[in-house]
């Protein structure tokens, strides 16, 4: 078995992952791994995990060992932001071609390595492997390796090309090279008792600088965040964190996992969609924290912090209630958790008509059907054509989902706002609730739902009569400017 089968193999049993536990022995052994059908990249290879898991550390330059349409696939599929360096937005390629195929592109990838150094000298460059190099037997590893003493720069292989699975598994496999090659090499200036690291925040539209002042006010230091706004040397310091919040469980679990078995990092899956969901994580990184010997008056302070953010942000919604209450959702998530943002919703007051669980685990599924009482409405999949008939039969008034739904929901005639990681609205922290349901009036309340619902000229049943007034109309009366009847 090679390494990077090995690799794969021991990601797809990741004891921490809830879907895993919750199968059988001889399922488990099975792994994850699920036929590959046609088509089925069109969600995300692995390459393309692993690059939006690591991208958001910004000051890294990543480059792309393949095809020039595999960067093409992933550049900035992400509004993850930066508040300092922008090299992470360049997109580098080796642009492999057909020659390259014939003799192999260990020395193209080598000078690529060389030049991104001479003419950017970032903290560190990582290399992704994709398909083409990985089927041709280029070792990126040894490329990596041989780059890194010649230039003495950290050279970072990502041993992630699109074949071996889902753009979940990319999320991972890219994790597994932080833990394989960054986090734990360096140590950091001075530590804190409460220094913490976020796991699977990925500073979407500045989310991150949402919740930060929260953290700061409690004297939390964030030492690294994996990978939102990251920093190269901060997330090599990560190991001496006292506590992390992981915020994705699908994606970096083994992250999560690896550095409590390895550093003895305590961690909890939280979340800072909603108000109650936000309240709740500062909560418990408190209580993390003292016991991790963090100042005993931790919990106070964040509850007076947490009472004063909470009074703020409701006298902000509410205003909003009475023009959103009753009104009822469809909710259609993927990157954001179902369960944060159906409590979000109902602390207005609006009425979910169902939720999705794709991607989501055992444990979010619990705490879904904790929240709405039921589990009368969740579901796995919805295909376009049930979406667009429960929109057209107005069982909801307003869809929340990502970009690619959003088409249903416009067939429909229905309002819809953006709730994945294309959207350009910050949902995080007590402001980003605000901002939700901001967006969601915004979208309810816009007058061209009343005009698009109007029927078009030829579809009202007198259009022949009108049609015929028109053409009876003294035409030379108009002068050729428009009929207006
Ligand atoms: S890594 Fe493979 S599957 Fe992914 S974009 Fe490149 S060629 Fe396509």
């Amino acid at each position: 078995m090679s390494a990077l089968q090995q690799k794969v193999a021991s990601v797809l049993e990741e004891p921490g992952c809830a879907t895993n536990q919750a199968k059988g022995e001889k399922e488990r052994k099975a792994g994850c791994k699920k036929q590959l059908t046609p088509g089925a990249a069109a969600g995300g290879c692995a390459f393309d995990g692993a690059k939006i898991a690591l991208q958001p550390i910004v000051d890294v330059a990543h480059l792309v060992h393949g095809p020039i349409a595999c960067e093409g696939n992933s550049w900035d599929s992400r509004h993850t932001l930066s508040s300092g360096s922008h090299i992470y937005r360049t997109g580098f390629t080796t642009d492999m071609n057909e020659m390259d195929v014939v003799y192999g592109g260990e020395k193209k990838l080598y000078r690529a390595i060389k030049e991104i150094i001479d003419k950017y000298d970032p903290p560190a460059v990582f290399v992704y492997q994709t398909c083409l190099p990985a089927m041709i037997g280029d070792d990126i590893e040894a490329v990596c390796k041989a780059a890194a003493a010649k230039f003495g720069k950290p050279v970072i292989p990502v041993n992630a090309p699109g074949f071996v699975g889902s753009k979940n598994l990319g999320n991972k496999l890219g994790g597994e090279a932080l833990l394989d090659y960054v986090i734990g090499t360096r140590e950091p200036e001075y530590t804190t008792p409460c220094d913490i690291n976020l796991i699977g925040e990925y500073n979407v539209v500045g989310e991150l600088w949402q919740v930060k002042p929260l953290f700061d006010e409690l004297g939390i230091r964030i030492l690294a965040t994996i990978s939102g706004d990251g920093r190269y040397n901060d997330v090599a310091t990560a190991h001496k964190a006292r506590a992390a919040i992981m915020l994705c469980s699908q994606a970096l679990i083994n992250v999560a996992r690896k550095m409590e078995e390895r550093y003895g990092i305590p961690f909890f899956e939280g979340s800072f969609y909603g108000v109650s969901d936000m309240s709740d994580a500062l909560r418990k990184i408190s209580a993390l924290l003292v016991r991790q010997g963090g100042p005993a008056d931790l919990p106070e302070r964040a509850e007076a912090l947490i009472a004063r953010e909470e009074a703020k942000a409701w006298a902000r919604l509410e205003p909003y209630k009475a023009r959103l209450k009753g009104k009822r959702v469809l909710l259609f998530t993927g990157g954001v958790k179902s369960w944060s943002v159906v409590s979000a919703l109902q602390e207005v007051g609006m009425e979910i008509v169902g939720t999705s669980m794709r991607k989501t685990t055992a444990n979010d599924r619990e705490k879904v059907k904790e929240i709405m009482g039921t589990d009368a409405h969740m579901f796995d999949e919805l295909p376009p054509r049930e979406m667009y008939r429960m929109l057209r039969d107005s069982q909801a008034d307003v869809m929340l989902s990502g970009g690619r739904s959003q088409f249903v929901a416009l067939k429909a005639k229905t309002p819809w706002v953006e709730i994945n990681q294309e959207r350009h609205h910050a949902l995080a922290g007590y402001d980003g609730i605000v901002n939700l349901v901001d967006e969601i009036d915004k979208a309810l309340y816009n007058p061209v739902w009343q005009q698009v619902r109007q029927p078009a000229p030829w579809e009202r049943p007198d259009w022949e009569q009108d049609l015929e007034e028109w053409q009876s109309c003294n035409q030379e009366e108009c002068a050729g400017e428009v009929c207006h009847g």
